[in-house]
């Protein structure tokens, strides 16, 4: 096992060599030989083997020492001449650092980009040059760094403004043209370039060589052996399982070996699996071969002698090393870039720069990344060689580019992956593409990769292999590069630019020539398609290059003469493809209205249709700029504007649009989704812009040169639709004849969307050039259509807008002026809402929208309208005018072909007899009409006096149709229409037409007269109008209000009937209200007895009033009574383990077998917490419905293995009403009975009797005991048991048997979570886990009123009021449950911790007990004891006395913890609390006499008693919860509120004096034994002087950790975080523990660990330590909280983190700015704290089902 040698001391025979030897010797020599290349190569060749690669295990700190002293030490020193650590020194001092920040980023490390002063998206700043430029006061996108590429601060030519931050601001002193070199003496230069020749030769020598077992001429070893490394080399075809298993097999390694050997290979690129003799590697070799050859080709292995791996590591280390030493110099890194772009012998292209490049994709990844660093660090960074480079880049472009694709690694480890650094400089770039013409040849390379081509030489994807697939993904990268080149435009146009570029557009065109036409379809008619074809292919090259194609055009845009020319290339290029496109189709003639046309025969539902056509969609958005830059008007003899066939120009986008109308009515049902989901794409936000937008803008072009009639015609012949609207005669029989109703119900479709294709053409105005629009209209436009549907979050709209290459959508230059902005509260987002006045802009048929869309937005906007009290007609917009270019489409509206489609279909919908018309048909001619006339209106007004408008829509309306059939005029139909009793909903829009015909009538009158008058006569027409709508209005009003009134007596007529059908029902559920809310309220509420302050605990206390407690099953809806003899109620609960109020999260977790949970810890660092939602069972009714819940589970196991969000095996369920994650149930039980209060014993008579119980306990016990314990026999037989002590009485439980199975199955049910263990029922600890749990969650619910500021009383929920009380009362009974000796003794224990007791041996100190637990666990335990008493001794006199012990005890504990005294401030108080101070110190000084110096000497009672009364706090609320409830006393009204004054109320309800220390002070003597005992516990001093856990009182509250409000920096903090398992290696996944701020490496191999036998993630395992198994994390890298709770379940949480528009961006996917939200920060915050972050899970696990799959484990 080669893997396993141990390492190989090094030969002590070289260590005395290499101990002789002298760097500067050798560097003297070396000075003086004529031929230094051949020596250093000696020198190489002798010691290289020696150091490097002598055994199976590399031992890199070593290696790298000697090779620092015997090879880079000589080397160093000649370079400097001297000492190198002087030479360097002096060298870095006269350094003049370049202005460029250069940092290069690591792996997760925060990049920011100015979104306004950027010059592209590459563009980036580290986070420190950031915070020091102007651009953090800008809008700028913060994103995680991918690893590589680096800083732009100080490229002036990456920033628009602000190129500098504060520390990279030049000089004004510094001329930034200066040599480096000039500071250097020709000697150094000369020293320098020598020794960088000769290593970079020899780096590159070795790194390129590709022998096994030879070397280069000139470092052949002197001595050689048989000492060979198998060395396994990274692909990307075998995954990590693949090779894990072949190396178990091949080397017989272990899996974890092989699992270091699968990450070490897939890091570096390769590793050595084995080390020894040929025969043996050779062996391993074939065996990996083997068994990876199978599926795919073999896993790459070489067997390579151990000398060439020597070099090969070396030749790394000297790359590392050439970096280091320029890194002091400008003027070395300037040598080193001339060194290695210096032309080697071959000639072009084989410098060493180049050898290196053109080698890339043959080396393995460790090699390439070590080289690309060297570059980015070197060429990349000095001006002058990185555009020598950048020549050579381009130079070797396309066989790099080959290369690449061929290779199989992912492009980062591709020196292709450079391309961004020079690209994207805009100044490179054009010189790139003047000199080297680089357009052209990444787009030919591009062109020259997809290889598949039909008959045509267009592309065809349709059977491609997977191979294809993989190699079409690699090529997509030209198209970034391409992307990269294009993305700033230039200022200024050479010659040889615009030469360049448009050869470069020749060869785009050529790309286009292929696509245009790709990807035909044929509609499928009678079978389904059999497969569906391949079709995104085709589209991610459309969607790849859509930005390039807008980015082509804005270069046009730049520059006249370019346009020009591209227009004529693109113009012959489409001829090109369409030359023939009338061949082989038959002419025809069309009439119709008098009007004829010629065209061809051609049938989309017939005929082959592609939906590509990028090279008419170029034309089209050429042709609008023309436009757009008036070229079109100021050259038009340059223009080919005679060559135009506007025929040809619309038939392809035409046939495009039809196929999409076609789809939507269903007629190509059998071509399958591939045809659905291209339409989709074509229309889609991603695509439209060069897809649909264009094909609409080249239809409006072509009309916009043709005769309207004619272009209608074809439209109807092309939609298929001729021979329906060819005559009137047609029109008329159409309606009649009855065909069939499919092909009608098609033909309805087609009609609509023809219309509204018509609508387009004509109504489309909004891009620069088709209409008079400024830029951001059209995107002003597009968010209102957006927000017209429903307000908006700010990424939704995004979303919805089309982004430019820089990911802008412009949106915010323009957002306010046409919506506000509404702020989040705790939950949901910002939302835009659309400002009022910009509604009337909206359009129905909106171009952008989808049929959904429409309809929502067209029930929002009416919704608005009816509650605005206006008609509810949505008439068409007012529309800007068209450019001169497109003018004249204007024409179609009022042109006869137009007008005699729009009069057939209101003449279908007078006679709708035969039903071939819709609805949506006769609005969409109703908006028709309404753009004709709002067009006319429009020209009207804007029409000068002389200039006469012959746009006359109304004139074209109000005449009949032609003579034979005189059809009645479109006017005339309306009028009709009106009163049709079928049409009343289009009815407020026909009267808005007829309102606008008699206006517009009006304003003609008026013209012809006096057109001064215009508007006022106008005006009362409208008047007049309007007066009779509001008539109308009213009206319809006052149906309205009937219509409701009697559907409102028709529903309360029905829910009369329903009730009295329903009484019980309703009667139930109204004692249901009544009696969950009866258990806690009613105690609270009930009258007072007397007058008397409440007292709870004691003998004084107050009675509750008796009340029968009636509660209600919410399973079976019986009643039952709450009493001990009746059946059991439970109530659903869920019982955790809980570190949430821990003050020390170092604690080990305990060892769950032999912990013993009887005293808390003060720094309660694990405990039980248990909640319940409140609802109320039958212990049988529940059982039934666990059994139920079970059952169901196991068979949803056996069918599928779906998992619940509960764990039932782990007896968890959903409460059957609230579906609230529960685990166990609480029996409800009555209240304890006050005794009747005799006589009581004082203190001290009580202590004795207490003393002597407890040792006849001991005794009795002690006889239970085995025999063989008889040491002590005699003296127990002295102690008698007290009179009235019935030592041997076994009470009975006065408890229903199924209120005693219940008390066992809360009580295991605690035990088991509790402690993790498997439950037991006769465990003694059962019921200390239990008053445990009681005095815990009373503990952290007391914490949460204080944290909420909440009152002590009052202000719970219900359900926590009944949980407390079924808690507190449950302890005092479990007992019964339990064996009495065994409880007894937990008495016993918990007594001696307070009144020392020789027979109990081990009694913590009283530093270690938390006093709430020890309160509620001796009083809960009292029971078992009190069993026996028939001495009249009252329980609450026993209850009060054990408070007042503790009490006093817990004094003393915090006046043992209080501390040094803090900055004596105001310490003067009044006469009030005089006395309490001197009392204090007069305690405090009897410790200090017991302890001495331990305690610290205090002068001021001030001090002391401020620490003990607000220390002492929490307890007295905490022991006021408990007796409340365990009594059931009401509460006094004070404690309802926060006011002043608490402190005395509370100590009166608890039988306190007010001052505390009178305790002590008026039972002196009997303390003070207790006292003593208490203080010369060992424990307490070695806890004084340090040796313990020292909790301090109060306890403050936990809170999650603080998080920084710029979410960027806790970025940084991830990025510098290492894995800390895998050595150094930057974590993938790095998770912020939010309650104690560990940073953890989650869901990795690295960092999994083992619990319970499982293997765990870094987080999960983190949880059990920390959270008890519940933890809060946050995802760094995803800004993401994760909720985990045990190892199955967790969710995901929104985090804390809003953007500006109050989104939270999980997954980093939007990059704007996060900052910290505090009010959802507490939020969690809170969750946590009330322990409900498992029932969140539970909540987000049943609603979204696949958070349930997720192996949360792993995480
Ligand atoms: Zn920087
Ligand atoms: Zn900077
Ligand atoms: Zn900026
Ligand atoms: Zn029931
Ligand atoms: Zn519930
Ligand atoms: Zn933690
Ligand atoms: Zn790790």
């Amino acid at each position: 096992m080669a893997a396993a040698e141990s390492d190989r001391e090094v030969p002590s025979a070289l260590c005395t060599e290499f101990l002789n030897f002298s760097a500067k010797d050798t560097a003297s020599k070396w000075l003086q030989v004529t031929d230094l290349y051949k020596e250093v190569y000696q020198h190489l060749a002798r010691y290289v083997p020696k150091i490097y690669c002598l055994g199976p295990n590399l031992n890199p700190q070593s290696e790298d020492l000697l090779a620092q002293l015997l090879l880079q030490a000589p080397l160093e020193w000649y370079l400097c001449g001297e000492d190198p650590s002087t030479g360097l020194a002096k060298l870095e001092q006269n350094n003049q650092p370049s202005q460029l920040c250069g940092h290069v980023f690591r792996v997760g490390e925060p990049t920011y980009s100015c979104r306004e002063c950027a010059a592209d998206p590459t563009c980036v700043l580290c986070m420190q040059c950031f915070l020091g430029s102007v651009h953090k006061e800008h809008r700028y996108r913060m994103t995680t760094s991918g690893g590589g590429g680096f800083c732009d601060c100080g490229d002036t030519e990456a920033w628009k403004k602000g190129p500098y931050c504060q520390k990279h601001e030049p000089n004004i002193s510094d001329s930034c043209q200066e040599d480096p070199l000039a500071h250097l003496s020709t000697d150094m230069i000369a020293r320098c370039y020598n020794v960088f020749a000769i290593v970079l030769k020899y780096a590159v020598d070795m790194l390129t060589w590709d022998k096994e077992d030879e070397l280069p001429p000139g470092l052949e070893p002197p001595d050689r052996g048989d000492t060979y490394y198998c060395m396994l080399f990274n692909d990307e075809v075998h995954t990590y399982e693949q090779v894990i298993y072949t190396l178990q097999k091949a080397v017989n390694c272990t899996q974890k070996e092989a699992v270091s050997f699968a990450t070490t290979v897939d890091r570096d690129g390769r590793k050595s699996v084995r080390f020894g003799d040929f025969a043996f590697c050779e062996q391993a070799k074939s065996v990996i071969v083997r068994n990876t050859s199978r599926q795919s080709k073999p896993l790459r292995v070489q067997v390579m002698h151990s000398s060439v791996v020597a070099h090969q590591c070396f030749a790394l280390k000297a790359l590392h090393w050439l970096g280091h030493v320029i890194g002091y110099s400008d003027a070395l890194r300037r040598i080193l870039c001339q060194v290695g772009l210096e032309r080697g012998p071959e000639g072009e292209n084989s410098s060493l720069v180049d050898t290196l490049m053109l080698c890339d994709s043959k080396m393995w990844k460790g090699a390439r990344n070590v080289y690309h660093q060297l570059f980015m660090s070197s060429l990349l960074m000095d001006l002058k060689y990185k555009k020598l480079f950048a020549i050579q880049f381009a130079k070797n472009y396309e066989r790099l580019q080959s290369d690449y694709v061929k290779d199989d690694h992912d492009r980062e480890f591709s020196v292709t992956d450079l391309s961004v650094q020079m690209f994207t400089v805009p100044s490179l770039a054009r010189m790139l593409i003047t000199e080297e013409n680089l357009m052209t040849t990444i787009i030919r390379t591009f062109v020259d990769h997809l290889r598949h081509r039909d008959l045509q030489g267009r592309f065809q994807f349709e059977r491609y292999t997977a191979q294809q697939a993989f190699k079409f993904r690699r090529v997509q990268s030209l198209i970034g590069d391409l992307k990269y080149v294009l993305i700033s435009r230039p200022t200024e146009w050479s010659d040889q630019l615009r030469e360049k570029f448009l050869e470069g557009l020749d060869t785009f065109l050529e790309l286009f020539k292929c696509m245009q036409g790709m990807d035909p379809v044929v509609r499928q008619v009678g079978q389904h398609i059999e497969m569906e074809p391949e079709w995104e292919a085709a589209f991610t090259l459309q969607m790849k290059l859509t930005h390039i194609i807008s980015m082509m055009q804005e270069w046009c845009a730049t520059d006249e003469r370019v346009l020009i020319e591209a227009y004529k290339k693109c113009l012959t290029a489409l001829t090109h493809c369409h030359s023939g496109f009338t061949d082989g189709e038959q002419p025809i003639t069309l009439s119709m209205c008098g009007h004829s046309v010629d065209t061809i025969r051609y049938c989309v539902s017939q005929e082959k249709v592609s939906i590509h056509l990028p090279v008419s969609r170029l034309l089209a958005g050429l042709h609008v700029l023309l436009s757009k830059m008036e070229v079109a008007y100021r050259f038009p003899e340059q223009l080919p504007l005679s060559e135009l066939s506007p025929p040809m120009l619309i038939e392809h986008p035409l046939r495009c649009l039809v196929l999409c109308a076609q789809v939507h009515a269903g007629m190509w049902r059998r071509n399958g989704f591939s045809l659905v989901n291209q339409i989709y794409y074509y229309h889609n936000v991603k695509c439209r812009v060069e897809m649909f937008d264009k094909d609409l803008i080249m239809l409006q072009a072509g009309a916009s040169m043709m005769d309207p009639n004619h272009f209608l015609m074809i439209v109807l012949s092309r939609f298929e639709l001729y021979h329906i609207f060819s005559s009137a005669d047609c029109r008329k029989s159409y309606n009649r004849e009855n065909t069939n109703k499919d092909v009608v119900q098609q033909n309805n479709t087609l009609i609509e969307e023809m219309l509204h294709l018509i609508m387009m053409v004509v109504g489309e105005r909004f891009e620069a050039g088709v209409g008079q629009v400024e830029g951001c209209d059209e995107i002003k436009r597009e968010i209102i259509h957006q927000l017209c549907i429903r307000p908006m979050a700010h990424s939704e709209l995004v979303k919805a807008l089309p982004e430019n290459e820089n990911k802008e959508t412009g949106m915010e230059r323009v957002i306010d002026c046409v919506a506000s902005f509404k702020k989040p509260g705790v939950t949901g987002r910002g939302l835009y809402e659309l400002r009022p006045e910009c509604a009337k802009q909206f359009n129905l048929y909106f171009h952008h929208y989808s049929r959904a869309d429409q309809s929502k937005a067209e029930e929002a906007q009416r919704k608005l309208k009816r509650q605005n009290g206006e008609d509810m007609a949505l008439p068409p917009p007012m529309l800007p005018p068209f450019s001169p270019l497109f003018a004249s489409l204007v024409n179609i509206l009022q042109c006869d072909v137009l007008l005699g489609m729009l009069g057939a279909v209101l003449q279908w919908a007078v006679e709708p007899s035969g039903g071939h018309w819709s609805e949506s048909m006769l609005q969409r001619v109703l908006h028709l009409i309404g753009m004709g006339l709002l067009e006319e209106q429009q020209q009207l007004k804007n029409s000068s006096e002389d200039h006469d408008v012959s746009f006359n829509f109304t004139l074209k309306i109000s005449r009949p149709g032609e003579a034979p059939s005189n059809t009645a005029s479109v006017l005339a139909l309306l009028e009709n229409l009106q009163n049709a009793p079928h049409l009343e909903v289009h009815k407020d829009m026909i009267r808005w037409i007829l309102k606008m015909v008699a206006s517009i009538k009006t304003m003609r009158e008026l013209t012809a007269t006096t057109y001064t008058v215009t508007a006022s006569g106008s005006h009362g027409q409208e008047e007049m109008v309007c007066d009779k709508d509001k008539a109308e209005r009213k009206r319809k009003a006052e149906m309205a209000r009937l219509r409701r009134e009697k559907i409102m007596a028709q529903m309360s007529e029905m829910q009369r009937h329903f009730i009295n059908e329903n009484k019980e029902l309703f009667k139930q559920s109204l004692e249901e209200l009544y009696a969950s809310a009866s258990t806690s309220t009613s105690l609270e509420h009930s009258p007072t007895s007397s007058d008397a302050a409440l007292v709870c605990v004691g003998p004084r206390r107050s009675r509750p009033r008796e009340k029968r407690q009636v509660v209600t099953c919410i399973l079976c809806q019986e009643e039952q009574e709450i009493r001990a003899d009746s059946k059991a109620m439970v109530l659903a609960a869920f019982v955790q383990r809980s570190t949430v109020m821990s003050k020390n999260r170092k604690r080990p977790p305990h060892d769950p077998e032999h912990y013993d949970p009887l005293f808390m810890h003060p720094d309660l660092s694990f405990g039980t917490h248990t909640g319940s939602c409140g609802h109320i069972m039958h212990s049988h009714c529940w059982q039934r419905y666990f059994e139920a819940v079970q059952a169901k589970e196991q068979r949803r196991q056996q069918r599928l293995r779906v998992h619940t969000s509960y764990d039932v095996g782990n007896g968890e369920f959903l409460c059957p009403l609230c579906e609230c994650l529960s685990n166990t149930v609480i029996p409800l039980l009555p209240g304890t009975k006050g005794s009747n209060s005799c006589e009581q014993p004082g203190l001290g008579q009580w202590l004795k009797i207490s003393g002597q119980q407890i040792k006849a306990m001991h005794s009795a016990h002690r006889k239970l005991q085995p025999v063989g314990v008889d040491a002590v026999e005699e003296t127990e037989e002295q102690c008698p048991a007290p009179e009235n002590f019935r030592i041997d009485y076994t009470p009975m439980s006065p408890y229903s048997s199924t209120i005693k199975e219940m008390l066992t199955t809360f009580g295991t049910a605690t035990y088991k979570v509790g402690l993790k263990v498997h439950p037991n029922e006769q465990d003694p600890r059962v019921p200390i886990m239990c008053w445990g749990s009681c005095a815990y969650t009373i503990q952290s619910i007391e914490r949460l009123l204080v944290d909420e500021e909440k009152p002590l009383f009052g202000s719970l929920p219900c359900r926590q009021d009944d949980c407390l009380s079924s808690l507190a009362r449950f302890g005092s009974a479990c007992w019964t449950a339990a064996s009495q000796p065994s409880v007894q003794g937990h008495y016993i224990r918990l007594v001696a911790a307070l009144i020392p007791d020789p027979q109990v041996e081990t009694s913590p100190c009283i530093l270690d007990i938390d006093m709430l637990h020890l309160l509620v666990s001796v009083v809960l335990s009292y029971g078992s004891v009190h069993s026996q008493d028939s001495s009249g001794l009252s329980v609450d006199a026993v209850q009060l006395h054990f408070f007042h012990l503790i009490t006093v005890a817990h004094m003393v504990q915090m006046l043992l913890t209080s501390g040094p005294e803090e900055v004596t401030m105001e310490q003067e108080s009044g006469g009030a609390e005089r006395e309490e101070e001197e009392d204090i110190c007069a305690l405090y000084n009897t410790l200090r006499t017991h302890l001495g110096s331990s305690l610290p000497e205090v002068a001021s009672g001030w001090h002391l008693w401020r620490c003990v009364k607000t220390g002492i706090l929490p307890y007295l609320r905490g022991a006021a919860l408990f007796f409340h409830h365990l009594n059931g006393v009401p509460t006094p009204p004070e404690l309802h509120a926060i006011c002043p004054g608490q402190w005395e109320v509370l100590c009166g309800y608890l039988s306190l004096p007010s001052n505390l220390l009178q305790l002590y002070h008026s039972q002196k003597e009997l303390l003070e034994p207790l006292l003593y005992g208490w203080c010369s516990h060992p424990g307490v001093r070695q806890t004084l002087q340090g040796g313990g856990v020292l909790v301090s009182f109060p306890r403050e509250s936990n809170s999650l950790i603080d998080l920084p409000d710029d979410y960027s920096a806790l970025i940084n903090q991830a990025s510098s975080f290492t894995c800390p398992k895998s050595g150094g290696d930057k974590s993938r996944a790095p998770t912020l523990c939010l309650v104690c701020g560990s940073m953890l490496c989650s869901q990795s191999y690295c960092c999994q660990t083992e619990l319970d036998g499982e293997d765990v993630g870094a987080c999960t395992a983190h949880t059990f330590a920390c959270g008890a198994g519940v933890g809060i994390f946050l995802r760094v890298r995803e800004s993401q909280v994760l909720f985990l709770s045990g190892k199955t379940k967790g969710c995901f949480y929104a985090p804390p983190y809003l953007d500006d528009y109050g989104e939270t961006d999980q997954g980093l996917r939007r990059g704007n700015p996060l900052h910290l939200c505090r009010q959802r920060y507490r939020k969690i915050q809170k969750l946590w704290r009330q322990h409900s972050v498992t029932e969140e899970i539970g909540h987000a696990q049943e609603a979204n089902q696949t958070l349930v799959g997720i192996d949360w484990q792993h995480l």
